[in-house]
């Protein structure tokens, strides 16, 4: 059973923002993907949803010195057919590919995906390879940043204040010959909640890992970087035997829990699985 409630829709960022803060108890909806799956299960916590769907201003890619801002409003299928080439091309393409399947593509925003804040959220640990940050703005004191890692605090718990919109996710152009890997394990091959995701960034010089990002998804209450695992690659060559080691600490750097999609044991090997499958791709790449 569905429960009363108002919908508002914004016509601007600053009427929403406007909105936000004269009103402690209203809830952004931008796709609706999560909200409106959500709101069949259980009533709202809200009386007032406020659709941010018509927020042109939160639907761009720009990019400017090497800075690409992607727009909250921005969706999977705008995502899809974004071409910036080199790592980000490299990552998003098959994150999006096998996110959900096209009509809830074309719905679902980069924004919702990021403050639903799940643990199996596809868009997070893409962006935690890529560093990125997010934009948070309120009418009373405009804009903040703060690092995507700090922002995502638990499951569903975020770092933003109910005055808040996530305008835009911004982060560094990875260099030119920086390699990369992403892989979703789940159940099917479209239409399915991730078991464990993997995004990595490795910078290779002279044969030597000089750097990497390493992060999982679905195997802790958000996306995490693999810290002890990054730690084994630095300046390490990239040999079997770093692999293993690499793998091994990938493994302990995860906390993943039984749930129906899963078991935490299957989870915790299929880290390992991945991990070796990334690095052995990008060492022969
Ligand atoms: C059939 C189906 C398949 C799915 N498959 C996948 C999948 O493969 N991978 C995956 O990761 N997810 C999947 N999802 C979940 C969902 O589609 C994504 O999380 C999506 O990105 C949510 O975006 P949205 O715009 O629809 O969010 P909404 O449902 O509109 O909002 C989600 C939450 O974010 C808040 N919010 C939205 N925008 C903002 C903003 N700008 N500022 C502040 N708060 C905001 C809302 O208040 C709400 O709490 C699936 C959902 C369905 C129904």
């Amino acid at each position: 059973m569905i429960n009363d409630f108002d919908f508002l829709q914004a016509r601007s960022l600053t009427e929403a923002l406007d909105i936000l803060s004269a009103n402690s108890d209203v809830l952004a909806i931008a796709g609706g993907t999560n909200v409106m799956v959500n709101m069949k299960r259980a009533p709202l916590e809200t009386e007032c949803l406020l659709d941010l769907s018509k927020l042109d201003e939160l639907k761009t890619i720009s990019e400017e010195n090497n800075c690409i801002r992607l727009g909250a409003g921005v969706t999977f299928s705008h995502l899809l057919n974004w071409k910036p080439g080199g790592v980000i091309e490299d990552l998003m393409q098959p994150m999006c590919r096998a996110f959900a399947g096209p009509l809830i593509r074309n719905l679902a925003t980069v924004g919702g995906n990021v403050c639903d804040a799940s643990a199996a959220a596809d868009l997070t640990p893409v962006l935690v390879a890529l560093d990125a940050s997010v934009e948070l703005q309120s009418a009373s004191d405009g804009i903040r940043t703060l690092n995507l890692v700090d922002f995502l605090q638990g499951v569903r718990k975020t770092a933003r204040r109910k005055d808040e919109l996530l305008t835009a996710i911004t982060f560094s152009r990875p260099d030119a010959d920086d390699c990369c890997f992403y892989y979703k394990l789940g159940k099917r091959k479209a239409d399915a909640i991730s078991i464990v995701s993997l995004a990595m960034i490795v910078k290779l010089e002279k044969d030597k890992v000089a750097s990497s990002r390493i992060s999982l998804g679905a195997v802790a209450p958000v996306a995490i970087r693999a810290t002890t695992a990054e730690k084994i690659l630095q300046g390490a060559i990239l040999n079997d035997e770093t692999i293993r080691a690499c793998t091994e600490a990938a493994i302990s750097d995860s906390s993943p829990i039984d749930d129906f999609r899963a078991g935490g044991d299957y989870r915790r090997q299929m880290v390992g699985v991945l991990v070796e499958k990334g690095l052995n791709a990008i060492n022969n790449a």
